[in-house]
């Protein structure tokens, strides 16, 4: 692309934060170079984002920058693995300077926070729509194991960090389902638009936890990834679910759909045994994050909610679709 190397050089080329001890070699040359620790396996991951499908064209190019290294190191988190680099693939129609000054900084503001270094990338010209592209790289400790899908035991408590239901509302009061709601979109829109990726929850619960997930496309279904990995099912309590306190406000219904299958969430869900509770409470203190109970692994496969009468909720009703994905 015409400039790309202008580009680099003026919004990228610092990559947030200097590379770790670990990275020899970060923007620049044909590659970047690496050494991992021997006793360390690489974690990799993507996430890509395209304009109008994952966000609104006219975005606050900050926040963009934010959400999308944000996604990809809440990928990072879900493993227990700790940053170790990233590498950004750029779609762009035309060059708007102003865009880029926002969107570097909202990346690389956010590189800095979890000293995980910009170390290279592509620039290209697309046709019409942003695209925009992360490889991100992390180190897991081969001594700990990696928080798999896979991984959830029945007898299992089932947790979940933060709080549950915000970014739905963000999303539905923008796409204007909801125009008796759309006053409480400055409280909500942080949610969707700036989600903490919990890097350091992920990194302590390795050794806690058995398995593990970050919450992209809603409780239900994300739940159910780690429940079909694992061959088990899983029984959860919709009174004990953490919801946003806005949610308090809104129409029964939309409350359940917000917390069961609200996406773009971006909090942990994970499986523990009911031996960790304590230090599961006291990790809560200890990094000022809510973790909260909601569940447990059974042995019959399927996913139950009940709520607060113990009556089995219509989880299809509350928008969870066995098919999607
Ligand atoms: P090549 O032609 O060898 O692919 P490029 O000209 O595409 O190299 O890129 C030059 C350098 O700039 C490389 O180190 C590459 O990783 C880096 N780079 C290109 N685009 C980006 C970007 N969007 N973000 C960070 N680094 C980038
Ligand atoms: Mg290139």
């Amino acid at each position: 692309m015409a400039g790309e190397f202008a580009i680099i050089d003026q919004y990228f080329k610092s990559g947030g934060t200097d590379p770790s001890d670990q990275t020899v070699l970060g923007i620049g040359d044909d590659c970047a170079l690496l050494n991992v620790p021997q006793d360390m396996r690489l974690a990799v991951s993507k996430d890509m984002l395209i304009e109008h499908r994952h966000f609104y064209a006219d975005v606050d190019p900050q926040s963009l920058g934010h959400k999308t290294l944000a996604v990809n190191l809440s990928d990072l988190a879900a493993m227990g693995a700790k940053p170790l680099g990233c590498f950004l693939g750029l779609g762009l129609p035309h060059i708007n300077p102003a865009w880029l000054s926002g969107f570097a900084k909202g990346f690389l503001e956010l590189c800095a926070r979890f000293e995980c270094p910009l170390l290279g990338g592509d620039t290209v010209k697309t046709p019409h729509d942003i695209t925009l592209s992360v490889t991100i790289l992390g180190v897991i400790p081969k001594a700990t194991p990696a928080l798999v899908r896979s991984a959830a035991q029945v007898g299992d408590d089932i947790w979940v960090s933060g709080q549950l239901g915000a970014a739905d509302l963000a999303y539905r009061i923008r796409e204007g389902m909801l125009p008796h709601y759309a006053h409480w979109l400055p409280d909500v829109l942080p949610a969707l638009n700036w989600p903490t990726p919990r890097v350091e929850l992920g990194q302590a619960l390795r050794g806690v936890a058995h398995a593990a997930i970050d919450i992209s496309d809603g409780l239900l279904q994300d739940l159910q990834h780690v429940l079909t990995a694992s061959q088990v099912g899983a029984c959860i309590a919709e009174d004990q679910l953490p919801a946003v306190p806005v949610l308090n406000h809104v129409d029964p219904a939309l409350r359940r759909q917000s917390l069961l299958s609200g996406g773009d969430v971006y909090e942990l869900c994970w499986t523990a045994p009911a031996s960790q509770r304590e230090r599961l409470q006291s990790m809560a203190q200890t990094l000022n994050v809510a973790l909260t109970r909601i569940g447990h692994i059974v042995d019959q496969k399927g996913l139950t909610v009940l709520d607060s009468q113990h009556r089995p909720v219509d989880v299809e009703q509350a928008g969870f679709d066995h098919f999607a994905r």
